[in-house]
């Protein structure tokens, strides 16, 4: 496991090597997320989709940051927001770790 700078509660998922690609799978394993809005926690899932972070090139590769962004359902009914996306976080910037 090569050592990156994630934030908290992301979890590398898998490494793949693809000719000269580095593929990092990244998952969030936190169970539950805020709204941005209300700041109520909800731990109901309503979709995911996959982000493709920046390519960084790392010792004459080229390492392309696969993470999983979930969806949430907010359960507060005052709330305008219905569903919300998990805090995303920073773009990894010192992937080669320094
Ligand atoms: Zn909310």
């Amino acid at each position: 496991m090569p050592s990156l700078s994630l934030p908290e509660g992301l979890h590398v998922e898998r490494i793949e090597l693809k000719g000269d690609l580095l593929i990092i799978a990244i998952v969030s394993v936190l169970p539950s997320s805020c709204c941005p809005r209300c700041s109520q926690a909800s731990s109901q899932v309503h979709s995911w989709y996959q982000r493709r972070l920046r390519d960084v090139p790392c010792a004459g590769r080229r390492v392309v940051l696969h993470l999983s962004v979930r969806k949430f359902f907010c359960r507060n009914p005052d709330c305008a927001h219905k569903i919300f996306t998990e805090n995303e976080p920073e773009s990894p910037r010192d992937l080669s770790g320094g």
